[in-house]
């Protein structure tokens, strides 16, 4: 499962091509009618089931309506920057994609890894975070120690995230039983209930589901897992909207941001 290594070269060379998409039209959601002093709108499709980078809130106790985490206060910096109104749009995760390349969203944020199969339905941005895959066991558990000793083991992974891609090539070869959640702190619930042996998420969101449930550990597995890069997904060709986030997200990272929005959203997380 090296595939992901391959993401910064095709991403570089994705930007080598982007000048020659340029002035391409873009019918997206941002540009549903603005009225007169309005903002215009920058809608994100995300799963917001992914502490820390997106997460339910009370109602109005977010940074955008209930939706708090990394990406949102992220978003919420850039659209600032753009002078537009961040709408975010709650869905499924493998929902996202689509929404984003159909045009009923503008971005796809959602602590989304690029990969060659994602490059394929949208253009990213520059990355803006890296992580690895971790495998949550049972604080007591000794015989789980990397991928290989997942074998004859049940292991709950979140449907179409890069977890379930990566253990998906070698269920049947390791002799692995899959069991697929929507949402990753559903795979946490049943491992620690014993239903499962092990539930692999990215590595942020494992320590965060750590945090919350001190009966679980993480082991991580370098030689099989690759480094991902999260970065924002834009519908294909869209240059313009691809130009002025990257621009944005550049100054932010410049910055120091992306670090301190962490620190923050941490620090409400406790
Ligand atoms: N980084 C993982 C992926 O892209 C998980 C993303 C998420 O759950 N929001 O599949």
């Amino acid at each position: 499962m090296k595939k992901i290594t391959k993401v910064l070269a095709l991403a570089l060379s994705a930007a080598l091509l982007l000048p020659a998409f340029a002035g391409c039209s873009n019918d997206d959601a941002s540009n549903s009618g603005t009225e007169d002093g309005e903002k215009e709108k920058l809608v994100i499709a995300t799963n917001a089931e992914f502490p820390p980078f997106e997460f339910v809130v009370e109602k109005d106790k977010g940074i955008v309506g209930e939706y708090d985490g990394i990406d949102i206060v992220l978003m919420k910096e850039i659209a600032d920057k753009l002078d537009m109104e961040l709408e975010v749009s709650n869905m499924m995760f493998d929902s996202i994609i689509g929404a984003v390349s159909s045009g009923k969203a503008d971005l796809a944020v959602a602590g989304m890894t690029v990969d060659e199969e994602r490059l394929e339905s949208l253009d990213f941005t520059d990355t803006y975070w890296s992580a690895v895959q971790t495998i949550l066991v049972s604080k007591d558990n000794t015989d789980i120690t990397n991928v290989e000793s997942l074998s004859g083991k049940t292991v709950g992974v979140v449907t179409g995230y890069t977890g379930d891609t990566a253990l998906s090539e070698i269920e049947a070869e390791k002799n692995i039983t899959l069991k697929r959640y929507t949402k990753g702190v559903d795979a946490v619930q049943e491992l620690v209930n014993g239903k499962i042996d092990a539930a692999v998420i990215d590595s942020p969101t494992a320590e965060s589901f750590i945090k919350e449930n001190p009966e679980i550990k993480g082991v991580t597995d370098d030689e099989f897992f690759a480094t991902e890069e999260y970065a924002i997904g834009v519908k294909k060709g869209n240059t313009e909207l691809l130009e002025k986030v990257n621009a944005a997200l550049k100054e932010i990272k410049e910055a120091g941001r992306i670090e301190e929005i962490a620190a923050e959203v941490d620090a409400r997380l406790q």
